[in-house]
């Protein structure tokens, strides 16, 4: 399996280099078919190499899209071997029974989590950094009746002293999972460093730490899959800011943005609600925390301050709350007037939502196609 991901990972370099190269000559990229001609005869099975060829082409495509919307962007990057995460094996190149068994490497003991529903269609085998492998599969499923849901309608105001603020009041407190690693995080890198370069130990060293360091992912991810998993099935519209978290996190809290998820929340909702009959539409997320939920009037919110009192018309409220109706608020007010404003996503096939993340948010952005703006408060 090593031996594949090397393969593997020399021929993403050499596609990147010829994709390069081509750029350098005629002044555009090679066409898929020019990438799929180049990785024949690599040693990996024809899926398989055409699978990174797609993967190429998909990240140069990406690195376009971003670059023509004067979004900041990186050209893909030449892998070094732990780059290199996985490999993709089509339905005919293995099948699974109480084993896994892969037609080059054959039986594979494996820890089955669940059974799997559909049709299964490809394999990838994925190497974590801490050494444990994983074999996901991607199935087909036959098309059911669409869910419906007729739950209340919410808005959700994301944030760090409280991960979310939902508009009826309820809180969900920031598990903050990086505090709980922390120590243990310095104490494994420390025990790194104290190691002798090129040693077996260093080497066992940092395995402990990408162990630990998959923990803190794994914990953040299933705190993440348990809300939205919820909230999915509770809701029939779902509010949000359309928040850039990038952005936001260079300027600042990095760590703990980055930490509390903002971005990987969104996806998972979306994806979550299409299939529970839910609805999620993107705000502007311009002045949620300024105005006032009841008169509507703007005024100054330093970060210090808790709660909003409105100067206007004297209401006393929660900060965050403040902002969830506002931000529900303006999903509606859109809905009652034009249908500019959010689109349904369940119409979307799932594999294409995927591949669009941001072009389908920006789609279902509720106010406006304006470029997205670092929002004022944390
Ligand atoms: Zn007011």
């Amino acid at each position: 399996m090593m031996h594949h991901l090397w393969i593997a990972k020399n021929l993403w370099n050499e596609l990147l280099f010829h994709a390069k190269q081509t750029y350098a000559n005629y002044g555009r990229f090679p066409t898929r078919n020019s990438l799929q001609i180049m990785v024949k005869k690599s040693g990996l099975y024809s899926q398989t190499q055409q699978e990174i060829a797609h993967r190429i082409e998909m990240a140069i495509w990406r690195y376009c899209r971003l670059k023509r919307e004067c979004k900041k962007a990186g050209f893909p990057r030449f892998k070094s071997f732990d780059r290199m995460k996985s490999v993709v094996y089509s339905q005919k190149d293995f099948w699974l029974d109480k084993k896994l068994e892969v037609i080059p490497f054959g039986a594979i003991a494996i820890v089955k989590h669940r059974n799997v529903s559909g049709v299964i269609k490809t394999l990838s085998l994925k190497r974590e950094s801490s050494g444990r492998w994983f074999a996901i599969f991607s199935v087909e499923e036959p098309k059911g009746l669409k869910a419906t849901n007729d739950g209340p309608s919410i808005g959700i105001d994301l944030g760090l002293r409280t991960f979310a603020t939902l508009s009826d009041g309820t809180r969900i407190a920031n598990p903050r999972h990086i505090r709980r690693y922390e120590e243990e995080l310095s104490f494994r890198q420390r025990k790194v460093w104290r190691k002798k370069r090129r040693s077996r130990n260093r080497k066992k060293a940092i395995i402990r730490l990408a162990r630990t360091y998959e923990r803190l992912k794994n914990s953040r991810k299933d705190f993440l899959h348990k809300i939205t998993r919820k909230m999915a099935a509770t809701y029939s519209m779902i509010a949000l800011e359309n928040l850039a978290c990038q952005e936001m996190a260079e300027q600042r809290f990095g760590k703990h943005i980055n930490d509390a998820g903002w971005d990987t929340f969104a996806d998972m909702l979306c994806y979550k609600a299409e299939n529970a009959g839910c609805k999620v539409v993107f705000v502007n997320p311009k002045e949620t925390t300024k105005k006032c939920s009841n008169c509507g009037k703007i005024q100054d919110m330093p970060l210090s301050a808790r709660s909003y009192q409105c100067s206007g018309c004297g209401m006393l409220k929660d900060r965050d709350l403040n902002a969830a109706e506002n931000i529900l608020a303006r999903a509606t007010a859109g809905h009652a007037g034009s249908n500019a404003c959010g689109e349904e996503r369940e119409g979307m096939p799932l594999n294409e939502t995927r591949n669009r993340e941001q072009d389908s948010r920006c789609a279902t952005t509720s106010l406006s196609h304006e470029k997205r703006e670092p929002a004022e408060r944390i």
